[in-house]
């Protein structure tokens, strides 16, 4: 058995690898969607599945519900992403990445039209409600940019140098550069055979997770000015005023949550942020947790979803009010996993 096959076999059963061939084979014209406010992960995931469905002769749709950043448009194939209205209603196939309920594919997905489309859903989110009509969801992956490697070797897809691109860029950006808890010897066997398809680790950190914009430096000054450390919880609020007096847009100071996570005084990190979805005023909820603690479950309780160091939900109300109330169950949360209460759940994943 070759390394490449070992990794696999780990991840991908001989079953669930029939049942995808068993879905994929008789589709021609295929949607691929993934998660609003799409990161590194979602955009690599999909166009990484371009790639392989191109290989194999398919036509795809590649949707996404936000415009994805234009940080991403080194990753081949980045300009034929459409959004909402270059979805059709008939297709033969969906398949979902990345997103671990029906809701994160926003308004890409109109069950008046596409609810009777088979369905496959391929994530690593241990909080996926299983949503397809087939799932393939690992929760043991440290990206879905890792299992799209497993479904090339399956699927016979070469790893082009365009594939190699767009999978590196989800499997670094999840896992921090290859830092996070769950980042093991698979993960680094995939990134380093995508390295040797032609991607390289120290361009894709220079376009993503080493770039901001200057607005947004300032947005995290002007936030963690007030931030606040309680009970080993620590948080700050993000408000369009906020933003608005920094001149920050969409999308500029994203990842404060991560840095509030390396406060030693605290083990769990949130950020609230202002937004405005669909015209409507809503708070966009960031949680991290340290190795040993389990932020995933408050998430989820509240409608969102994620991994048990990093997860996050979406609220309607005010700011204050969602802060204050979210604080607090993640304080709760904290005192159960410390005294032992609760155990927190062991596989550790971001993105
Ligand atoms: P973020 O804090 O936005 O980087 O997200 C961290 C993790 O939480 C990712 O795995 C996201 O997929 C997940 N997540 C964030 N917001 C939501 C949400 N509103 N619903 C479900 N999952 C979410
Ligand atoms: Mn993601
Ligand atoms: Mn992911």
């Amino acid at each position: 058995m070759t390394q490449s096959s070992t990794a696999g076999a780990l991840y991908l059963s001989p079953e669930m690898e029939s049942a995808l061939r068993s879905a994929i084979a008789p589709a021609q014209n295929i949607l691929c969607v993934s998660h609003v406010s799409p990161d590194g992960d979602a955009i690599g995931s999909l166009l990484g599945m371009g790639w392989i469905l191109r290989h194999l002769g398919k036509q795809p749709t590649l949707a996404l519900a936000d415009k994805p950043a234009a940080d991403f448009d080194y990753i081949p194939g980045f300009r034929e992403i459409v959004g909402t209205s270059g979805v059709a209603d008939d297709y033969d196939l969906i398949i979902c990445l990345d997103a671990s309920s029906p809701d994160r594919m926003g308004a890409v997905y109109r069950p008046a039209a596409h609810s009777q489309i088979p369905l496959l859903v391929i994530d690593h989110h241990i909080t996926n409600t299983n949503f397809g009509s087939l799932n393939w969801v690992e929760p043991g992956c440290a990206a879905v940019c890792q299992m799209l490697v497993y479904l090339a070797d399956a699927l016979g897809a070469p790893l082009s140098a365009d594939l190699c691109v767009a999978l590196l860029t989800g499997l670094i950006t999840d896992t921090l550069c290859l830092r996070t808890s769950n980042t093991n010897a698979h993960v680094l066997q995939a990134a380093m055979r995508l390295t040797e398809g032609g991607a390289q680790i120290q361009e894709i950190v220079a376009r993503t997770l080493q770039s901001r914009t200057y607005a947004g430096l300032r947005l995290w000054g002007s936030v963690l000015a007030h931030a606040t450390v309680q009970k080993r919880v620590i948080w700050a609020t993000i408000s369009l005023a906020q933003r608005k007096q920094v001149g920050a847009q969409e999308g500029d100071g994203e990842g404060l949550a991560g840095l509030l996570a390396s406060a030693k005084e605290a083990d769990i990190a949130a950020t609230f942020s202002e937004r405005v979805q669909s015209g409507a005023r809503v708070v966009e909820c960031s949680f991290r947790a340290k190795p040993g603690f389990d932020v995933s479950g408050v998430a989820l309780a509240f409608g969102g979803g994620g991994h048990p160091p990093a997860a996050g939900c979406t609220l309607t109300g005010p700011l204050d009010a969602i802060s204050a109330q979210v604080v607090a169950a993640l304080q709760e949360a904290h005192q159960m996993q410390a005294s032992g209460q609760v155990q927190p759940v062991g596989v550790a994943a971001h993105g």
